[in-house]
Formats: structure tokens, sequence, C-alpha cells
């Protein structure tokens, strides 16, 4: 099945390769009527990145939806909370298409500030939903941040208007942060989670792995191990004993290292779904992690 969908993707980009639009009038030409599935990126796209967009085109084959997958490009600056990390991320925009169409993709949008901001960016957010504001994990320590992810998710989705839109399990707050944002706006838009793609090593893909020094590489391996140690005890306040020595062992003082309700994100009651997650930085670079936990 997955070979069929594979040769299916093959010969359709012979004959259509991926086509790509800056503004909302050339994005509006090549997707005229056509409902699509959209993957919202910042570019500097790895392997993770790849398998959304791969699901993504084959979501929109599943469905018939003629707009078929629309990947969006934009690396968005009311996202970040430090000028310096906005100023330093990846731009490999070339590269970027060239895997975008060999995972599938009909359309890149790679538009530029005034095209998602035609107003400025102080453009006003509706309120946050809880997610976004109560658990203190990247609320906390990125303040600004979801406003930010919000305001640019529901730009794009004005721009593109999706039917589907899929995220990676990878930003686990954000997912429900924007599965509830677009449930709360009535926005009629599905939003799909797909799990974190990681090297062999454990290491979840990320655009910021290449900041990482080798002796760092080696170091960061220690998150995706304190998360599969969580999973091995019984209870949240030992899972969170348990990720912060596999992390000490590594010398990684983490921002936060917690068990927590995986919707709510808040404190883990007995008999929901629950997730561990981990912020850390190891040597300049500033890394996110997390797993389902228990049940
Ligand atoms: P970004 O470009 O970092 O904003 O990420 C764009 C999308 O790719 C987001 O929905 C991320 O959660 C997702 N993503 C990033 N890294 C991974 C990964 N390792 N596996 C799966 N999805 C990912």
């Amino acid at each position: 099945m997955v070979r069929k969908g594979r040769i299916f993707v093959s010969i359709s980009r012979l004959l259509f390769p991926v086509r790509i639009a800056k503004s909302q009038h050339e994005l509006d030409l090549l997707r005229p009527q056509g409902r699509c599935v959209v993957v919202p990126t910042m570019g500097a796209l790895h392997e993770g990145h790849a398998s959304l967009v791969g699901a993504a085109a084959e979501k929109a084959r599943e469905l018939n939806l003629a707009g078929g997958c629309v990947v969006t490009i934009f690396v968005n600056p009311t996202q970040f909370n430090e000028q310096a990390d906005f100023a330093r991320y990846p731009r490999t925009l070339e590269a970027d298409i060239a895997a975008c169409e060999a995972s599938g993709a009909s359309v890149v949008f790679a538009p530029d500030v005034g095209t998602v901001y035609p107003q400025g960016t102080d453009v006003l957010v509706p309120p946050l939903p809880p997610q976004a504001t109560r658990p203190g994990l990247e609320d906390r320590l990125r303040p600004g941040h979801f406003a930010g992810v919000c305001q640019v998710v529901l730009r794009l989705f004005h721009l593109v208007k999706p039917a589907i839109a899929m995220f990676g399990e990878k930003d686990w707050q954000q997912l429900q942060v924007v599965k509830v944002m677009t449930q709360r706006a009535r926005l009629g838009i599905e939003i799909v989670g797909c799990e974190t793609i990681r090297d062999l090593d454990g290491l979840a893909k990320s655009s910021r792995n290449r900041f990482l020094s080798s002796d760092d590489r080696a170091r960061s391996l220690a998150i995706s191990r304190a998360l599969r140690a969580a999973s091995a005890e019984g209870n949240p306040s030992e899972a969170e004993a348990r990720m912060h020595s596999v992390l000490a062992q590594a010398h990684i003082a983490p921002e936060y290292a917690v068990v927590r309700d995986a919707e709510t994100l808040e404190t883990y009651r007995s008999g929901r779904p629950g997730r561990a997650l981990i912020a850390a930085r190891v040597g300049t670079t500033r890394l996110i992690d997390n797993a389902s936990w228990g049940g």
C-alpha cells in the first residue's frame, strides 16, 4: 500500500512538479476551488517535516481533495521571544522546495511578512486557550510565543483555507493549543497530530539540531532516554524524579521535566491520558521532546 502510494507520488511528480506561490493571488491561482490539507512550517525541513508532508499528501488523495497538500514556509517573527533566535533560524528555501516535491506536496506557499501581516504584526489574536496560558511550560518559558503561534496559524488558515491541517506531536503543547483554538474559533478545520520522527539513536529531529556540537549532541540523547525511563515508572512524581536523574547524569538541568494531563497539560489525574514533557538547553541550543505516559 505504502509502495503503491510512493509509486503514485513519483509518477505524479513527473507530471505535476510542486508549484510555488509567494502571494495570496498566486496561491489562489494555483489551487482554484481546491480543498486541501495544509502543513504549516518555518522551513529548514528535515525528515520530521517530510513525514508530515507525506501524510498530508496521502490524506488529500484518500479524501480526493483537489487542492492536494499545501506546505507553508514562513519564519514567523511574532512567535520568537528572542530576537537572536529569529535571526539565526536557518533559512533553506531551495532545499525545502525540493524536499516538499519529493514528499508529494502540490504547492509550496512561501509568503513574505507583508503577505501574512498586511496590516502589520500587531494583529490582535482572540483570547488564548488555557493550554497556552496555564500549564507553566512553554507559555512560562517563552512569553508571547503562543500568541505569535495562534496569530500566524489563524492568518495562514485564512490565506490557505484548508479542510485539514497537520501538526507534529513533537511540539505537543502547540498541538493542544492549536486544536482548542481552532475548535473555539469554529473554523471547521480538522487538526491532525502526527508522531515524532527521530534519529536512529532516539534524538527527535529538529531544525535546531544542526546547532549542537558533537559533544552536546551526544549529551542530548539523555532527553529521549529520560522519557523512556519515565514510562517505566508507575506514578507521576517518581517519573519526574527519574527524568531529572537521567538528565543530571548527562549534566543537563532541564527547564522542565514533568508528567501532565495530555490534553489540558495541567496536573496529571489518574485514569486520564498522560504526557511526559521535557525542555532543556544543551549548550546554546534549546530542545523540547515528549512522549505518551501511563495508560
Ligand atoms: P517548525 O518548522 O519547527 O515550526 O515545524 C513545523 C511542523 O513540523 C510542526 O507541526 C512541528 O511539530 C512538526 N515537526 C517538527 N519536528 C518534527 C519531528 N521530529 N517529527 C514530526 N513532526 C515534526
